[in-house]
């Protein structure tokens, strides 16, 4: 992780710009595994998401700040995090295919992985319409690889409700990174509720202010210098704070 460079980080970041957002993070962690931007997104979602804070307490340190909003007052909060707080202790591979039994029903599955939340994405974005049941379907039909009642096989749509809901809960099992919520309570009112905290997105906004930042300090001191980008990306943090100090005195 540390092999990579400042200029390296913003190359990442630009190439990042040119995907769908739920590829995005796949693309951050591309450079960091050994099958690449294949082997990213088909990370299970969970495992994907534990890289993810391994790479965010590498590149900014292990402090983070989430935010939320009261939906009874309307208080915005501010909850500061350790990225260890939303590590779970889980970091065995997952298993390519499980299986699952409830009443005479077997399925075999895989997890969701970025993929499947790319797909869902787009299909939203066209059928702004769809609800949670026409979602949850979507992603039944592709991470289920084989369902049957006995010896009779049954396609997705025909599973049953409690079947659906067993597959949900196993999923969330077998991958509990996954889906990682925050403890929260209104100091105004004392409501409490659970906020999901997607460290995803939250590291994806967190290299866009570090790379904005850097263009900045880049446009600067090549304006005042006469430097070229890849000089001023191989001065360290240190000597470059030291002359943009003296530029912006
Ligand atoms: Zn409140």
């Amino acid at each position: 992780m540390s092999k990579l460079d400042c200029a390296d980080w913003l190359a990442i970041w630009d190439h990042s710009q040119t995907l769908p957002p739920a590829l995005q993070t796949c693309a951050l962690l591309a450079p960091l595994l050994a099958d690449g931007l294949a082997g990213a997104e088909r990370l299970p979602v969970g495992r994907r998401d534990a890289h993810l804070l391994d790479l965010y307490d590498a590149l900014l340190g292990p402090q983070l700040t989430a935010m939320a909003c009261c939906g009874h007052c309307a208080e915005r909060l501010e909850l500061n995090l350790n990225t260890a707080d939303l590590r779970l202790d889980d970091p065995a591979p997952a298993a390519p295919e499980l299986q699952l039994e409830w009443q005479d029903y077997h399925l075999r599955f895989r997890l969701p992985d970025s993929r499947d939340l790319a797909v869902l994405a787009q299909w939203l974005n066209n059928e702004p319409a769809t609800d949670i049941e026409q979602a949850r379907l979507l992603l039944v039909r592709r991470c289920v690889l084989e369902a049957a009642q006995g010896a009779r096989p049954v396609s997705p749509e025909a599973l049953p409700q409690g079947l659906l809901q067993a597959l949900s809960e196993a999923m969330t099992q077998a991958d509990p990174q996954a889906l990682i919520e925050l403890d929260m309570c209104c100091p105004a009112c004392e409501e409490r509720w659970n906020e999901a905290f997607d460290i995803g997105s939250y590291l994806l906004e967190s290299l866009d202010h570090w790379a904005r930042r850097t263009l900045d300090q880049v446009h600067l001191l090549a304006t005042a210098y006469g430097w070229s980008e890849a000089q001023i990306l191989a001065l360290s943090p240190q000597r470059r704070a030291r002359y943009l100090e003296r530029v912006q005195s």
